[in-house]
């Protein structure tokens, strides 16, 4: 865990967040700020600030979370989503942990604004 992490303090629920699912690798929840009927996010529990940060050593939770969303999306009846991750400020991210986010339930337009 580290100092001053928001996702850090939310995954070891010392801030509390509206959970989709958890296990010992990584915990869902929903985005405080929807931008889709359905978003949420899903983080490792390990801190990992972006994909920039992923390798050999900590990829394999990466996968775990890929699993995780084909679970839950399925156990939410959600045909028909996103899974984006933004990576930098430039491409739009806030909060230094990495996270997917998981957005369903309107149209989408390609390319991302
Ligand atoms: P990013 O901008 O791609 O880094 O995504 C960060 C996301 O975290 C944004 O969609 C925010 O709305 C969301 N967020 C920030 N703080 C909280 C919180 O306390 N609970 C749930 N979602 C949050």
């Amino acid at each position: 865990m580290k100092n001053d992490c928001l996702f850090c303090a939310i995954a070891a629920g010392e801030i509390p967040s509206n959970k989709v699912y958890e296990d010992d690798l990584c915990y869902a929840f929903y985005d405080i700020a929807p931008q889709a009927p359905t978003h949420f996010l899903v983080i490792p529990k390990s801190h990992i600030g972006s994909v920039a940060e992923v390798s050999g050593d900590n990829s394999a939770v990466v996968a775990h979370i890929f699993e995780v969303i084909a679970k839950v999306t399925k156990e939410l009846g959600l045909e028909s989503y996103r899974v984006v991750s933004n990576i930098g400020e430039q491409a739009g991210q806030s909060v230094h942990h990495l996270h997917f986010h998981v957005l369903s339930g309107r149209d989408m337009t390609w390319p991302p604004g």
